[in-house]
């Protein structure tokens, strides 16, 4: 089975969608990595949700990318204690530690480090920023705020605090224990939310060692600041707009986007733009203009994969919201102007560069010349194939790999068919077996060319060093 895309499809799996067979027809619409959101749920719902995945890709002999979002350090107000209360713009609000229910004149905000970081003038958010609150006064224990934009404000309701750079680690008590069953039941891929700094990634990457590979979400004003130090850190970014588009006025977010996507493909990183792709989708079976706009935007700017979220999850159209982003790319990645714009925004390679990008160089002008109809990558770590990625060459990349983990991971690239293969012992049976898959899974006709990239001595990362071109 082979898709006829570039890009990837990421799709939440929740309610709407953990029943087996309608995981079997979100896969077969097209979706290649399936994200377990730690926001919601129980640990059976996620543990069942892997048994699915796993059997799924026994069934179909097509390795599925797992991604788990930890939920990170989310920040809430505490309970009111008649119901919801309503805040006037311009009148006075007290945030504290007291445990005691709140009243629309004060609540409590359990959270001692956002008194700690605090400063007067600072922007308190409340309710995905429905409601904003401006401090004036503030100690080691309290806030005195100012209501800017009143409104409806019920219990446990979310706090950003957009200007301030908070100390807390990416990565609560909760986030650990999720962590464990994540690594324990075998995810390829661990979102971190709400980074904010560099070090956030370090601390997590020292937990997780090389058991996962790590996204960062970016949704903080702080880590875009330190957009490439960051990215350079991470494995894959996402583009997570939700938060970040609560974080800082909605207007800035389209801008903030393309730049976060020309980071990553510079830096040879996956990107992910997630949420709100679809969002109409969860009560439509059909999107918005605009939506297929937003979907088609980050296809031409070159991202690797699109995310659904609630679409997919709590939506009452899941499987038609996979098939829609599906038809989107397609139709985008068949327009001409499609390959000029991804041409165009290549960052080409500068003089200093290593043995990889040479190669991967060399690779991109050969397929071109000889419009080969493949690209095959002999990869351990997957180096080598995110390399081939980040050239965004004009033929499919087929990613041989003797490592499961590998395979897995690679299947949120930016057109790569991932293959779990036995290893090869030297560079005649790598061009054998690359001639043979290609045949096998129709990427080439006998006499077409496949050009084959690969490291020498085999198995060793980040040594892409060896350029084949033969007849499939
Ligand atoms: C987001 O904020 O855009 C996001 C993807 O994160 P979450 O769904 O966990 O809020």
């Amino acid at each position: 089975m082979r898709r006829t895309r570039q890009a990837k499809i990421v799709a939440t799996l929740g309610p709407a969608s953990s029943d087996p067979a309608v995981v079997r027809q979100l896969f077969i619409a097209g979706v290649d990595v399936f994200r377990l959101n730690f926001s919601h749920g129980s640990h059976a719902d996620h543990a069942a949700r892997f048994k699915t995945l796993r059997a799924l890709e026994q069934e179909t002999g097509r390795p599925i990318a797992i991604l788990a979002d930890l939920q990170g350090p989310k920040l809430r107000v505490g309970t009111f204690a008649e119901g919801p209360v309503t805040l006037a713009s311009g009148q006075a609000f007290r945030l504290d530690l007291d445990p005691a229910p709140g009243t629309a004149q004060r609540a409590g905000l359990p959270h001692p480090e956002i008194f700690a970081a605090l400063v007067p003038g600072a922007e308190l958010l409340l309710d995905d920023g429905k409601l904003r609150l401006v401090v004036e006064r503030c100690g080691a224990d309290f806030a005195d705020t100012r209501v800017v934009a009143g409104g409806r404000l019920s219990e446990r309701k979310g706090v950003n605090v957009p200007g301030v750079v908070l100390p807390i680690t990416a990565l609560t008590d909760k986030d650990r224990r999720d962590l464990a069953l994540a690594l324990e039941l075998g995810a390829d891929w661990i979102a971190l939310s709400f980074v904010q700094r560099p070090q956030d990634v370090i601390e997590a990457r020292a937990l997780i060692g090389d058991r996962a590979a790590i996204v960062v979400k970016l949704e903080k004003p702080s880590a875009v600041e330190q957009l490439d130090e960051i990215v350079a850190l991470a494995d894959a970014v996402m583009v997570a707009r939700g938060d970040l588009g609560v974080e800082l006025p909605a207007e800035r977010v389209p801008a903030i986007q393309k730049r976060i996507v020309r980071s990553c493909r510079r830096l040879g990183k996956p990107v992910i733009v997630a949420t709100q792709m679809l969002e109409s989708m969860i009560d439509s079976p059909v999107p918005t203009r605009a939506e297929a706009s937003d979907v088609a935007t980050a296809i031409y700017d070159g991202a690797d994969a699109v995310m659904l979220s609630a679409e997919s999850a709590s939506g009452k159209y899941p499987v038609v919201a996979v098939e829609m982003m599906n038809r989107i790319i397609e139709q985008v990645e068949a327009d001409p102007a499609y390959r000029q714009l991804i041409d165009a925004s290549h960052a080409s390679a500068r003089p200093g560069g290593d043995v990889a990008e040479a190669v991967c160089c060399a690779m991109r002008r050969a397929v071109t010349l000889l419009q080969a109809a493949a690209i095959v990558c002999y990869t351990s770590s997957g180096h080598t194939s995110l390399r081939a990625a980040r050239e965004r060459p004009p033929s499919p990349i087929l990613s041989l790999t003797p490592r499961l983990a590998t395979a897995r991971r690679l299947a949120l690239v930016w057109g790569v068919h991932s293959v779990w293969t036995d290893d090869v012992a030297d560079v005649d049976r790598m061009s054998e077996r690359a001639c043979e898959v290609a045949r096998r899974d129709r990427f080439a006709a006998p006499g077409q060319f496949i050009v084959t990239i690969a490291g020498m001595p085999f198995g060793t990362p980040g040594t892409t060093n060896l350029i084949r071109i033969a007849a499939a």
